[in-house]
């Protein structure tokens, strides 16, 4: 049995990669220090012999006993505010802890997969944002502390692959949406929802113009194994080129929920990209891969998701634990 272990195990995109290698049947091996991960997304998979878990922070020396044969680093908070509340953590999980799983796929001889992202662009001014644009990143504002954690990640991933050989692969993740995206993360489409659910009007920042392109959740990992089971090691774009404005995005909200809320404006975030939407034309050619699942159809699913949440998870709350973790 092949064995993969998957970092940022129970967090949103790490908890449907797990399910994926889980169907593939792999053993996974989930890896998580549960600061924005949820225990409740991977619960499922808890009584399974083919899944263990470790309970840790990739920051701090990884091992696992064993074989290893492939190894996938998911770990790091992805939401804006996330980073803000935890921007040391953002630098050392992108930076240290790649480096520590770098260097595990040495010892073991495993092939290694970077969950890189869109923000390496940052607020792009080529359009639409090939893999060969080297970005417009303000290194020393607030989302600094995550593109460029992104970027020292594929450079040091490229660096192992160059001067050890490592078998290495990066996945550039766009603006990805789905079934347990945490409600209270801040990013746009939980921020939406909750407050479609909760009755509140909706929060677009700036005057709506900025863009974004909305990639389901199952569409993306379909991309990312086809990345990691091919042999091509330069970075390759994974979202849905179908871009759509904040404020009609809004707007597709309050219509799919059915809600009579209204739109409220509030100042934009600092260095918020204004226009974001992956050429996918590598990941076309080099995998034969296209999101297939529309935006409709993706939404409902997540709204339908939101909808089983319980009432005490509804309530907008600042971050368990958010002093704690601070102290960490
Ligand atoms: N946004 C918004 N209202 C919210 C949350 C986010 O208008 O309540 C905007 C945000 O300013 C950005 C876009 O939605 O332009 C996407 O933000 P998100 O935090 O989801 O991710 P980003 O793509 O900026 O990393």
């Amino acid at each position: 049995m092949k064995k993969v272990l998957i970092t940022g195990a129970a967090g949103f995109l790490g908890s449907h990669l797990c399910d994926r290698f889980i169907k593939e049947g792999f053993h996974v091996v989930g890896m998580d220090n549960l600061i924005t991960g949820d225990l409740k997304n991977i619960e499922h998979l808890f009584g399974l012999s083919q899944f263990e878990f470790y309970h840790h922070d990739v920051t701090k020396f990884v091992h696992v006993p064993g074989k290893l044969d492939y190894i996938l680093h998911f770990a790091s908070p992805a939401s804006p505010i996330d980073y803000l509340k935890i921007p040391i953590q953002t630098l050392k999980v992108g930076a240290l802890g790649t480096h520590n799983l770098l260097g595990l796929a040495m010892e073991k001889g495993s092939r290694i997969l970077i969950a890189s992202t869109s923000e390496i662009y940052g607020d792009p001014l080529v359009h639409p944002q090939t893999e060969d644009y080297y970005g417009n990143v303000n290194t020393i504002g607030p989302r600094g502390v995550y593109d460029e954690a992104k970027r020292f990640q594929e450079s040091i991933t490229m660096a192992y692959h160059r001067f050890h050989g490592l078998d290495t692969r990066i996945v550039r993740i766009f603006n990805t949406y789905g079934p347990r995206m945490r409600l209270n993360d801040g990013r746009v489409i939980p921020a939406f929802m909750g407050q479609a659910l909760r009755g509140e009007d909706l929060t677009v920042f700036g005057d709506g113009s900025q863009t974004r392109s909305f990639c389901y959740v199952d569409d993306e990992v379909e991309g990312i194994y086809r990345l990691l089971m091919s042999d091509y090691t330069d970075p390759v774009n994974i979202g849905n080129p179908h871009e759509i404005t904040i404020k009609q995005f809004a707007e597709e909200i309050i219509k799919l929920t059915g809600t009579d809320q209204k739109i409220i404006y509030k100042p934009l975030p600092q260095d918020d990209p204004m226009q974001r939407r992956p050429d996918i034309s590598r990941a076309k050619e080099i995998l034969g891969w296209e999101p297939v699942v529309g935006r409709e159809e993706g939404m409902k699913r997540t709204f339908d998701y939101f909808k089983t949440l319980s009432k005490e998870e509804l309530v907008k709350t600042e971050h368990r634990n958010f002093k704690d973790r601070n102290r960490k």
